[in-house]
């Protein structure tokens, strides 16, 4: 029987709502999880249904402004304690009853938890991409504590497990390619918002379904396996594989590849995450080896022009990250509100991140200045000047 004490930071996101049905699913298998906290945004109705569920000693809510309406409809059913921003999600994450942080915020904002569970001696199960993307540097010491939860990170985590670093050669993280794997590269310029939208093998939220089609979510992973796995660049290789079995490989020194397959279900990773360094039974389905097709292909890089450049950009490394971050984030959104064509996210990437002047081994305050400083730089880019 494996027991865990968990706070949940983006409790009514994606992985926030998976996580507590994978916990759901364990807590029926005899396993004893207890949520002591949860954190949400601004979804209170669905934030408030799952304290009546799992009645968390601590529950954090986004914005000041919602803790009385929050507060009234947690009254019938729940009396814990209700704090709001920074400062509840640091009582969450340094809560004496937790030992398990699942981290799933959004966004730049996730940094900060996680190196405040860190510093607390938590176990980080890490589902916020930000904190290594933008922060690995300032994390790279204590990662023995973090559990990665996005399935390529999970997958090299659970391979590398066994083995020495000196057997390693390189690993490689796969890639769908997105939906634009195969078009005619003419009519890129031509992409609409709806398009763009249809991930071919994974549902997810509307930015990392469109960084999943530029493929610059892939280069924040890249970035991410960097601080994660302690390899240098070279040792870190993309390919594109359209079926999405295989989420990770290890190329070992002798030329042995080994390869992590499963299907396509975030459950499975998170599962491995909560009750890691053991593995337990799940109802995730089966991979059908008869029927699997595995193809393989390089990264273009006419076809994912971005891809290269926020790779560039994590290996000149300082503030160069949290730009590429932040730029994306803006440029994402205007071209969701039309604003922007597909190919000027990639053009307004190369733009700003070569008008940046970085700042190497940056400090919180540093990596704030620069993602305030890019958002603003890719809020002004006019679709005529980005070309
Ligand atoms: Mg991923």
């Amino acid at each position: 029987m494996i027991t865990r004490r968990i706070a949940l930071l983006g409790s009514t996101g994606s992985i926030g709502t998976q996580t507590l049905a994978v916990i759901e699913d364990l807590h029926r298998a005899g396993h004893r999880f207890s949520v002591i906290a949860l954190a949400a945004g601004k979804n209170l109705e669905l934030l408030a249904a799952q304290v009546q569920r799992f009645q968390p000693k601590l529950v954090v809510i986004e914005q000041t402004r919602d803790l009385n309406r929050l507060g009234r409809l947690l009254r019938p059913y729940w009396s814990g304690e209700l704090l709001a921003g920074g400062e509840g999600l640091h009582a969450a994450v340094t809560h004496p009853d937790v030992d398990l942080v699942v981290n799933a915020l959004v966004g730049a904002a996730g940094l900060i938890p996680t190196l405040e569970a860190l510093r607390a001696n938590k176990i980080v199960a890490l589902a916020n991409k930000e904190s290594l993307v933008i922060g690995g540097h300032l994390i790279k010491s204590s990662r023995v504590s973090i559990i990665p939860i996005d399935s390529e990170h999970s997958a090299l985590f659970q391979l590398v497990r066994s083995l020495r670093p000196s057997e390693i050669e390189r690993v490689i993280l796969t890639a769908s390619g997105g939906p634009f794997r195969t078009r005619p590269l003419d009519s890129f310029a031509q992409i609409t918002i709806d398009e763009a939208l249809q991930h071919p093998t994974w549902r997810m939220g509307k930015r990392i379904t469109i960084d999943s089609a530029t493929l610059v979510n892939k280069a924040f992973e890249v970035i991410e396996a960097h601080w994660l796995f302690d390899l240098p660049y070279e040792k870190i290789s993309v390919l594109i594989h359209p079926q999405s079995a295989i989420h990770g490989l290890v190329e070992l020194t002798d030329g042995s590849l080994l390869a992590h397959l499963s299907t396509t279900d975030m459950k499975l990773p998170i599962q491995y995450a909560l009750t890691y360094p053991e593995r337990v039974p799940s109802s995730v389905e089966r991979l059908d080896l008869v029927k699997q097709r595995l193809e393989f292909a390089p990264v273009g890089r006419e076809r994912y022009p971005a891809f290269w450049t926020v790779l560039e950009a994590g290996r000149r490394g300082g503030t160069y990250p949290a730009v590429a971050n932040a730029a994306d984030e803006v440029l994402v959104q205007r071209f969701l509100n039309n604003e922007i064509a597909f190919t000027q996210i990639a053009q307004g990437l190369e733009t700003i991140l070569a008008e940046h002047q970085p700042v190497q081994n940056p400090s919180l305050e540093e990596i704030w200045e620069a993602d305030r400083w890019a958002r603003e730089r890719a809020g002004k880019l006019s679709p005529n000047r980005v070309r």
